[in-house]
């Protein structure tokens, strides 16, 4: 799939909705091509006390409850359409899936896609 296609499909997946008093899903969605041409998408659930996670990591989970784990090209979007890089904790949760991760193209705004890998420099391991 594109990287256009994936952006729309990510925009078409934002649904924002409070929740309670102070938190909030659906303000940042994922939409992520696996290596098989399959496509998984997420959206984030923001809630107080750092509880919660990213669209990534639910558009991951998706993608490993289909049974597959490497990652061939990664959107995500803000509520405006914005892209929106991967934070460092989600470039290491898809890095740790699996090293062939390295290679999934990670759009990192509007012009530019980078490889995981290039995210995530002298690694740890
Ligand atoms: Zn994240």
């Amino acid at each position: 799939m594109t990287r256009q296609k994936l952006y729309e499909l990510a925009c078409r997946t934002l649904r924002p909705l409070k929740l309670g008093q102070f938190g909030e899903s659906g303000i940042v969605a994922c939409a992520l091509e696996s290596t098989s041409g399959r496509v998984f998408t997420g959206i984030c659930i923001d809630l107080p006390c750092a509880l919660g996670f990213c669209a990534e990591r639910a558009a991951a989970a998706e993608m490993l409850k289909g049974g597959e784990c490497v990652v061939r090209r990664i959107v995500t979007v803000n509520r405006d359409g914005r892209i929106l890089p991967p934070c460092g904790s989600c470039r290491e949760f898809l890095m740790q899936l699996g090293e062939c991760n390295a290679d999934a193209i990670v759009a990192v705004d509007a012009g530019r896609d980078l490889p995981l890998a290039q995210l995530l420099p002298e690694r740890w391991n």
